[in-house]
């Protein structure tokens, strides 16, 4: 399974900015690497990453969805466009998406039916509150998040998972690599009940204050199939870095 570092820019930068940041990618990245990359922009900068990536293998996604090619979903954005302007994935349950907008677990397993059956790659985000860890519950929670996510979604089409510890993304404080150990065996497991052939092609990426400083001790543990990264990513430099880091910490392969 290839080895993907995803930048998730959330509600960051404008056109202009974008179109200099996948310049600066272009320049600084080597051919192989461009395929490992994978950009979420605002949906403001998606036609700006669109042109800027047309051409390479980095590939591009939308931060979030509305189950329907079009229609009356005012404020909401149709992956049938995205799809049309060239992206490959959508993001799907993003713990801003789950907390600041209330979205719940039923809602997302149609988000991921419904990319599935337009060809779009779904990435279920799952992870547990800093509560749930402290009362033992994180198991229970990112299962109950996969499990119903996952109802209606097709095995035989792609989809990823993204772990992200809803007290890790932007706060600094990154999961222990014992702590991602263990919620992505958790994961891998339900998987390989799910589906034995799902699984081997499925990534499963952490996220949560990934950065430079600390993805070595991250890149190379079982079961991490890459990262999906917010702050971090926002600059293109240290994006690349982390790819290269990662690939460093896990003997050269991703
Ligand atoms: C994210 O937005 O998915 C994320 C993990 O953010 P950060 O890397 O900033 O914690």
């Amino acid at each position: 399974m290839d080895f993907v570092c995803a930048g998730n820019w959330k509600m960051h930068k404008g056109p202009s900015e974008a179109a200099a940041y996948i310049k600066a990618l272009r320049e600084m990245a080597q051919p192989e690497e461009l395929a490992r990359l994978v950009i979420f922009p605002p949906a403001v900068c998606a036609a700006a990453v669109a042109e800027g990536v047309a051409g390479t293998e980095i590939r591009w996604g939308g931060q979030n969805i509305f189950p329907a090619p079009s229609g009356a979903a005012t404020g909401e954005n149709s992956p049938a466009v995205f799809k049309d302007m060239g992206a490959k994935l959508a993001l799907v349950g993003h713990s801003e998406r789950r907390h600041i907008f209330g979205e719940p677990d039923e809602a997302l397993a149609k988000k991921v039916q419904f990319l599935q059956s337009i060809g779009t790659t779904p990435v279920l985000c799952v992870g547990e509150t800093l509560d749930d860890r402290r009362w033992n519950r994180t198991a229970e929670v990112i299962l109950r998040q996969a499990k119903i996510g996952l109802t209606a979604a097709d095995p035989t089409k792609p989809v990823w998972i993204a772990y992200e510890p809803v007290w890790a993304i932007g706060t600094g404080e990154v999961a222990t690599p014992l702590q991602v150990e263990e919620a992505h065996s958790i994961l891998r497991s339900f998987l390989l009940e799910w589906s034995s052939a799902a699984s081997a092609v499925t990534p499963i990426l952490y996220g949560g204050s990934v950065k430079a400083d600390n993805v070595s001790s991250l890149a190379g543990l079982n079961n991490v199939n890459g990262f999906l990264i917010g702050g971090a990513s926002l600059d293109a430099k240290e994006l690349l870095n982390i790819l290269r880091l990662s690939r460093d910490a896990r003997g050269g392969k991703i």
